[in-house]
């Protein structure tokens, strides 16, 4: 099953298909039409298994092989199951409901007893194993119980802070941006990561800003950043359309 991160953080219940052989219903298994039952294997006297004794001298070599007339089940149905074929087996797809834990990690699986293939002659039925992986986020990473992402901000906003909106798995918050921040500076939402799987709380949600320098400025802008410049000491090139 594949999932995303936001169902990692809420946990999920889904459906999903799966194809397995059931026991049939007509015969419960057995592979004898209704009325008859499977005869005892003449051949191994319903064991399943023959034994060959070999003699040389004093030793005696014995020789277990499965047997050939009943191919190792004892029994043998003589009028067989029209709903099965006498195989005892029949194909069904069934929907079953798959619980997945909160916090789970890509590549965990999940045992669902007695929801897998059917034991054959009426045996009780094998575990189904649900293999989870989680989708790659468009702008998370996750580190365990954490998530980290990349927020760009302007280099105006890191000068003299400002108040963004940044991105969480359950919608936007604000975050603070005090003036004076370093590009690379990472800031820490608490309790906005992922729930730990076998612990308590949640992790936390690390964002990493990356202070943008513009590309293109009007001329307004040039003015004004050289005039900026000028004021900080600061030596820029003189020539004329060097911003274009
Ligand atoms: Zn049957
Ligand atoms: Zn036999």
């Amino acid at each position: 099953m594949e999932i995303t991160l936001e169902d990692v953080a809420s946990g999920l219940e889904k459906e999903i298909n799966v194809s397995r052989r059931e026991n049939c219903e007509v015969c419960n298994g057995s592979g004898a039409e209704p009325g008859t039952q499977p005869k005892q294997c003449q051949q191994c006297k319903g064991t399943g298994q023959i034994q060959h004794v070999r003699s040389t001298g004093f030793a005696r070599f014995v020789q277990i092989t499965t047997c050939n007339v009943c191919g190792g089940k004892g029994k043998i149905v003589e009028s067989k199951c029209k709903n099965c074929r006498g195989s005892g087996l029949v194909s069904k797809t069934r929907k079953i409901k798959v619980k997945i834990p909160k916090g789970i990690e890509s590549g965990s699986r999940l045992r669902l007893s007695r929801q897998g293939e059917a034991g054959g002659q009426g045996g009780p039925s094998g575990d189904l194993y649900v293999v989870v992986y989680v989708k790659q986020h468009k702008i998370f990473q996750r580190s365990n119980s954490n998530i980290i992402t990349d927020i760009p901000i302007g280099f105006t906003q890191a000068t003299l802070g400002a108040e963004i909106n940044v991105p969480t798995l359950k919608g936007k918050v604000k975050l603070r941006i005090p003036k004076g921040t370093q590009t690379h500076t990472i800031f820490r939402l608490k309790g906005k990561g992922l729930p730990r799987l076998h612990g308590y709380g949640r992790g936390n949600e690390l964002i990493k800003v990356i202070i943008q320098t513009p590309k293109k400025l009007t001329s307004k802008q040039k003015q004004l950043l050289t005039e900026l410049a000028k004021e900080l000491g600061e030596t820029t090139p003189e020539k004329k359309g060097f911003f274009k």
